[in-house]
């Protein structure tokens, strides 16, 4: 199986190259529609040459087409696996910040760069080789296929495509190919995702602005009783302090080196890592405060006024095991009572959303341990992931008994959703070898 997943690379290089070159930015102020439907029509000609049948395009509720298809197989009481991945990407940004043109695939250092290169072209890329490498014989499992082709925008079309047709997309194990080892060669999945919980809090203390000379000592400043409540969601070692939320959680799974942390994170000079924890604790486990931005006048133009009013927005973490709501309330609570001199302190809600936990003890998780330290010549470890996926949040309630399992080729250096975005090649082929002897081996 190797040396066929070996001798299939060039065909996956020639299909990235094809599909890197298709600019499916899914915004249609940015890009032309037709991309994302060259995209998807790709997708649906190349898996319906690895014998899936009846693949089509799904138009979702933004508007974007997903792709969908079957290979089902002849095995009696076999399970069903769903693959997933994304055709659209991000756009390019920075035009000027790429050493390669995003739109073409371009070999240099080993790796191959180009927008989508791995986010998630290279996943789609990494199951058509997976399936080229299978062959025509009959699979032990029936295989769906899901490729959408919203995923960065946050539309949420196969969010809503999922819950709309739960009977077509039903699967024992779910594999959403759009996440990454922690370094190349070291073969992982992501367990948990955090949730977040935003709100927006206002402080108001006077009617209008007053001179800092004629009022300035006793008059109430409504900037300084805001810079007063946001200190208090921090302590001196930086630790996140909610009153209400627990900020002690350990992470069980692998271990975030903190040297690495603090090269892929560009701390500059003496800046340290927050936290009496370890970076997974900090990352993984533990929720976290961000501010995000803050209303008040900016120093260019300021005068010397007291300022009436000021507002921040806050992005709270949510880490898996802790509720996001709850969450959000704790924290609104938290910023009411530490206003300080009797301002007036309104919080407003926004969006929410809940962290996911994988169950990792079932036959599709033990069947894909077993592939990945044949693929690599390691164990598969366990990862977090300090964003949010909300599919799997909508996979999990939709399909409570299945597996399911985020992998894919997108390790730290492939840099996605950034310029210069690359893939090593070498993941996709032991990715590609891991899926081909999970699909053969599974068994529930
Ligand atoms: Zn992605």
């Amino acid at each position: 199986m190797r040396d066929r997943i070996e001798a299939l690379m060039g065909r996956a290089r020639d299909d990235l190259a094809e599909l890197v070159a298709i600019r499916s930015v899914a915004d249609p102020r940015q890009y032309p529609a037709e991309e994302c439907l060259r995209a998807a029509n790709w997708v649906a000609d190349r898996f319906a040459g690895v014998g899936f049948t009846g693949v089509g395009l799904h138009e979702t509720s933004d508007g974007s087409n997903a792709v969908f298809g079957v290979r089902p197989t002849a095995v009696p009481g076999a399970p069903t696996v769903l693959l997933y991945a994304h055709y659209d990407v991000q756009p390019p940004l920075d035009a000027a910040a790429w050493r390669t043109p995003p739109w073409e695939l371009t070999e240099s250092g080993g790796r191959w760069y180009g927008r989508g290169a791995a986010d998630c072209k290279g996943n789609i890329v990494m199951h058509l080789t997976a399936l080229r490498a299978l062959g025509d014989a009959d699979l032990p499992v029936n295989l769906k296929l899901i490729v959408e082709g919203s995923e960065e925008q946050g539309t949420g079309g196969l969010e809503d495509f999922v819950v709309r047709n739960p009977g077509l997309l039903e699967a024992d194990a779910i594999l959403v190919c759009d996440t990454g080892n922690a370094a190349v060669g070291a073969p992982a999945t992501t367990v948990t995702l955090r949730g977040l919980a935003n709100v927006v809090v206002t402080v108001e203390a006077l009617r209008g602005e007053l001179h800092s000379g004629m009022f300035g000592g006793p008059a109430p400043d409504a900037l300084a009783a805001l810079v007063h409540i946001l200190a208090t969601l921090r302590d001196s070692d930086g630790n996140t302090t909610i009153a209400g939320l627990d900020n002690s959680q350990r992470w069980t799974g692998a271990p975030y080196p903190p040297e690495q942390f603090r090269a892929d994170a560009g701390l500059v000079g003496g800046a340290g890592l927050l936290g009496d924890g370890t970076v997974s604790d900090m990352l993984w486990a533990r929720p976290a405060v961000t501010v995000l931005g803050i209303d008040c006048p900016p120093v260019v133009g300021s005068a010397a006024a007291i300022q009436p009013h000021a507002r921040a927005r806050l992005n709270l973490r949510v880490p898996a095991g802790m509720d996001a709501a709850k969450a959000q309330d704790a924290l609104i609570a938290h910023l009411q009572s530490a206003a300080p001199w009797g301002v007036r302190v309104t919080v407003e809600k926004e969006s929410l959303g809940q962290p996911f936990e994988a169950r990792t003890g079932g036959p599709a998780y033990r069947a894909l341990g077993a592939a990945m330290r044949e693929a690599y010549g390691r164990d598969m470890v366990a990862l977090g992931q300090g964003g949010s996926i909300p599919l799997c949040n909508v996979f999990a309630e939709t399909y409570p008994r299945a597996e399911i399992i985020l992998m894919g080729v997108e390790e730290p250096l492939a840099l996605i959703h950034a310029p210069n975005e690359s893939v090593d090649p070498g993941e996709i082929a032991r990715l590609a070898l891991a899926e081909a002897l999970f699909l053969r081996g599974y068994q529930p």
